[in-house]
Parts: structure tokens; C-alpha cells; sequence
């Protein structure tokens, strides 16, 4: 399974403003003036490899989308604005075919990019929308109602088909078994376990794991999250925002890590950035994750990264 990040944003979809890039600008000119001072050949190309990845790299204001590809087989996790570049993608590399597409739930941040998916606009393509909502076709014809776009839902050429699952069962797209699991989030949210050739991924996004039962909660949630190689996960917030946001739904970043450990998850990514933080604050934030991480529990073996719209994970035969 290679797990493709197209959208890691949560909310709103969030550009980059002039003055986060003055400030990445003069953070990579500093950096450059230490390294020059050291040796003056260093080749620009060379020194912007080695820089770390604030300033010399972007997290992305695209909102959640993922694609995971096994084999012929492509699974697209919710159809946030990330959604219109990996269509685009998707059209350079396929010209018609299944497409997966795993719904999460229908917050504007995860549906806002189907009008604008390729593939939509091609009667070769099948789009099968797999979600726990019976009625997500009139929640796709509310957001495309010419009201809000000029396409209507039903107007959009490509082959559509609904597959409405029960929260908590399981179901399979070819080799692929996939397990679903309702989270804790306001009007509600699944989590999507995959698992093939042995190697567990799970997405789990809009979840706010904190409070008083936060032991109880992980513990009641251990069996499905239990021994994942890959967990893409809410950590939306710092710890404050996480208590003054009591009840929006998401989690914080050394949350996340505690389920984690918890879980006995191999490797995770914290994803659903707030709109309101820049790079250099996600970075922040997780710097102190992997500080309470490494202080918390010295022996772990959990790696933790910060999503990226672009990065890719690999999960690949079973170890
Ligand atoms: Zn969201
Ligand atoms: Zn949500």
C-alpha cells in the first residue's frame, strides 16, 4: 500500500499569505548565512537539501484527501479541496476505472473538492462512494445545487455508485479488508482499517480523544486501532486549544501520541492541521510532541511525522 497525502489541512482550507513566506524566506537566509560562513563552495542546491524542513519546506493549506494505491486497486480518502490535485494526478496517469472513495463524514472540509475531481467530468470513470450516511447523494446534490455551483451533482458525467455500510462492519475492495469505526466527533465521523499482505493503515480524522474519559476512550478503541504500521490521525490542536475547544471534535498532537503509544501504533501522522497555526507553530507543536514523546516513554519505538501535503508513506510487505 503507497498512502499519498494530497490534502492535510483541517477546517478551511488555509493559502499561504506574503508574510509566512517573508518569514520562511529570511529563516532560510539565515540559515544559508551560518552554512556559507562555514564553506563558502557549498552549492545552493546542496545547502537547500540539507536545510531542515522550516523554512525549506511547506505543510500545504489543501483540506483532507488521501489516496492509497495497491496494485490496480485506488481507495481515495475524503474529497477535501486536495481532492482537485489529485484529480488532475489521477487523469494524467489513468484515462478510466474504479475509484474507491471512503467517506469520512460530509463536513464542508471533506466533500468541498468533488466539484472540482477530475474524473467526475468523465463518463469513463466509476466513482463508488463507500460511507455510513444512506443519504450522502442528497448531501452531494445539497453542496452541488446550482444555488452554491454551476454543476449539479447528478449533471456530473462520470458513472456514480453508492455503497452505504454499517458503521462497524467490514467489507473488502479486491485483496484489501477494510473494517469501519465510528469516532467521536459532533454529527459523527468513520475511521477506515485497512489491511493487506499483513500490513495494517488507518485513517482516523475528526476524532477528539481528551477529557476526563480519555483512559476509558482509548482503552474501548485499543482492539480496532490495535498494532497499526500506519495511522494518519486528527491533531488539530495544542494541548490548551484542545481544552478551550471542548466538544469541536478533534484532538491535540501529544493526545494523539498517548493513543499511540497506547495502541501500539508502528508509525504516526498527525494530520487536520488548524487553519489558524503556520508552519513554524505546526512545527512547534511538534517538536514538543516528540519531546513528550521521547520524556514520556525513553524505550518506544513509535515514529511520529507531521503530515505534508505531497509526502507518501509506503507500507510495503509484511516485516
Ligand atoms: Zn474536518
Ligand atoms: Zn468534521
Amino acid at each position: 500500500m503507497i498512502i499519498k497525502l494530497w490534502g492535510v489541512r483541517g477546517s478551511l482550507p488555509t493559502p499561504m499569505g506574503i508574510g509566512e513566506l517573508r518569514g520562511k524566506l529570511r529563516r532560510g537566509l539565515d540559515y544559508a548565512k551560518e552554512q556559507w560562513a562555514k564553506d563558502p563552495a557549498l552549492e545552493p542546491r546542496t545547502l537547500i537539501s540539507d536545510m531542515p524542513p522550516e523554512p525549506s519546506s511547506v505543510i500545504g493549506g489543501e483540506t483532507t484527501c488521501l489516496e492509497l494505491t495497491h496494485g490496480e486497486h485506488t481507495i481515495v480518502l475524503d474529497l477535501g479541496t486536495g481532492a482537485r490535485k489529485l484529480g488532475q494526478d489521477l487523469m494524467s496517469r489513468r484515462s478510466g476505472g474504479d475509484i474507491n472513495i471512503f467517506l469520512t463524514h460530509t463536513h464542508w472540509d471533506h466533500i468541498q473538492g468533488l466539484p472540482f475531481f477530475a474524473p467526475a467530468y468523465q463518463k469513463d470513470f466509476t466513482l463508488h462512494f463507500y460511507s455510513c450516511l444512506p443519504d450522502l447523494r442528497t448531501r452531494f446534490q445539497r453542496q452541488q445545487h446550482r444555488d452554491h455551483c454551476p454543476i449539479e451533482f447528478d449533471d456530473l458525467p462520470c458513472r456514480k455508485e453508492f455503497h452505504t455500510i454499517e458503521a462497524g462492519s467490514s467489507f473488502e475492495i479486491g485483496p484489501i479488508q477494510v473494517q469501519t469505526q465510528p469516532l467521536i466527533h459532533p454529527g459523527g465521523s468513520i475511521s477506515y482499517r485497512m489491511e493487506v499482505d499483513r500490513k495494517v493503515f488507518i485513517f482516523a480524522t475528526d476524532t477528539e480523544f481528551y477529557g476526563p474519559d480519555l483512559h476509558q476512550q482509548m482503552q474501548e478503541y485499543s482492539r480496532f486501532f490495535k498494532d497499526a504500521d500506519l495511522l494518519v490521525m486528527d491533531a488539530q490542536y495544542s494541548l490548551e486549544e484542545a481544552e478551550q475547544k471542548k466538544g469541536w471534535g478533534h484532538t491535540a498532537m501529544t493526545i494523539a501520541v498517548d493513543c499511540s503509544l497506547r495502541w501500539g501504533v508502528r508509525e504516526l501522522v498527525l494530520t487536520h492541521h488548524e487553519p489558524a497555526h503556520d508552519d513554524l507553530t505546526i512545527w512547534k507543536l511538534f517538536q514538543e510532541a516528540s519531546q513528550y514523546l521521547d520524556e514520556y516513554d525513553p524505550s518506544h519505538s513509535l515514529r511520529i511525522y507531521t503530515a505534508r501535503e505531497g509526502d507518501q508513506y509506503d507500507l510495503g510487505q509484511a516485516r
